[in-house]
């Protein structure tokens, strides 16, 4: 059975916004961990669509919860409420700090009502006075204008005019470059416990309960951008249940919907009783289709077994990292939580992350990086253990291949 497809990657330079430079070949079908091109050669996934593929390709459960949702209502806007998010919302206050839920449909959406919400809740507690943000160099928080600016990489918030105001960038696990910024004027420090974007950094226990002990001297919300930790990637449910500080807003998308758009903001009733009606909302927002995929999701993830499952594959991924280093020589370190790792280049091939990367699809293999010099792997949760070996025999390949020019 031959597939005549009438588009291909060429389609893209033609149709599309150049703001992308994606691969060559087109992706096509994916079941578990494994994905096909269009010309059927097979891909093993440890990019997981960049954190978000939580329980891989078209895992029958989701697949299920989203063919019975279809078929029986799709959206209604917010005019209404509707039982999915409803249904979903409880699930996430039963199983985390949050009182209240706001759902969205991305990562920069959920991040933009948080920033919002934190600088209404200063407003209207402490005075105008209170609107200074804080967040950490090479922090990634979205693409709105609003979360880039938060954003620690000027490189991807400049050139688009005058910038939103009073935001202000400490140094990433330097707890004196906050205490330096912070003031009674904060209203709000937003910071992800593991840098993901910018290299997959964990946060040291030292810096993330100083942060949380600044910000409670100084009445600011401590924000936890969870968007690419949440949903079972470190190994808890959200990074924060591993760590002895509780945020006061938290931030969750990508993993959430398995590969449906979806987004949530966690926070408290006290908190959230600044977003009276109207302050804020999105059409979207809570989508009936988008929540019962999410709750699907929820349920598959937030177990023991799933849980502990991703302790056991950080392991076999360490482990087999480790014996190409052994071989090849091209590691400094690896570094990361559960499934959300980085292997760190060595001196000799800084700056190569991406030759690697084309490097491994041409050997069967999808990976990710985090800037220049560091590979990342943000696969499914659920890989399977044949998956992985057979990944890293193949990456094995790749890395030789970049290693002999
Ligand atoms: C991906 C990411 C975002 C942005 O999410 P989008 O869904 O792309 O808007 C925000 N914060 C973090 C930590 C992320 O990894």
């Amino acid at each position: 059975m031959t597939d005549q497809h009438p588009v291909s990657r060429e389609t893209f330079d033609e149709v599309m916004a150049p703001n992308y430079a994606p691969a060559a070949m087109i992706p096509v079908r994916g079941e578990g961990s494994r994905v096909w091109d269009q010309d059927g050669r097979e891909y093993i996934d440890l990019a997981g669509g960049i954190a978000v593929n939580c329980l891989g390709h078209c895992h029958p459960v989701l697949t299920e919860a989203l063919q019975q949702q279809g078929n029986q209502l799709w959206h209604l806007s917010n005019v209404y409420t509707n039982e999915p998010a409803l249904k979903l919302a409880q699930q996430l206050v039963d199983a985390t700090f949050a009182e209240k839920v706001f759902f969205a449909n991305s990562g920069a959406e959920a991040n933009e009502a948080a920033l919002k919400l934190a600088r209404r809740f200063a407003l209207e507690n402490f005075g105008e006075d209170k609107d200074q943000i804080i967040s950490f160099k090479d922090g990634f928080h979205g693409r709105t204008f609003f979360t880039v600016t938060v954003g620690g990489q000027t490189a991807y918030s400049d050139g688009f005019g005058p910038k939103p105001g009073a935001i202000e960038h400490g140094v990433f696990n330097d707890l004196s470059s906050l205490q330096a910024l912070i003031s009674d004027r904060t209203c709000a420090v937003m910071v992800e416990p593991l840098q993901g974007e910018g290299g997959v950094i964990p946060a040291t226990a030292e810096f993330i309960n100083g942060v949380r002990a600044l910000c409670n001297k100084h009445n600011a919300l401590l924000i936890f951008d969870e968007v690419q930790t949440g949903v079972g990637r470190t190994g808890d449910l959200y990074a924060y249940m591993g760590t002895d500080v509780v945020p006061d807003i938290l931030t969750t998308a990508k993993s959430l919907g398995g590969g449906f758009p979806i987004a949530a903001m966690l926070t408290t009733t006290k908190i959230a009783s600044s977003l009276k009606v109207g302050t804020h909302g999105s059409t979207y927002g809570g989508n009936p289709l988008a929540c019962a995929v999410a709750s699907a999701v929820l349920s598959e993830v937030n177990n023991e077994t799933t849980l502990s499952g991703v302790a056991q594959r950080e392991q076999w991924f360490r482990d087999a990292l480790e014996a190409i280093n052994q071989k090849h020589h091209v590691f400094a370190e690896v570094r990361g939580q559960g499934l959300l790792l980085g292997a760190v280049l060595s001196e000799q091939y800084q700056g190569r992350a991406r030759d690697f990367l084309v490097a491994a699809v041409a050997e069967g293999v999808m990976m990710l990086v985090a800037g220049a010099n560091v590979i990342r792997f943000a696969p499914a949760l659920n890989i399977e253990k044949a998956d992985i070996d057979e990944a890293f025999a193949r990456i094995e390949r790749a890395v030789a291949a970049v290693v002999n020019g």
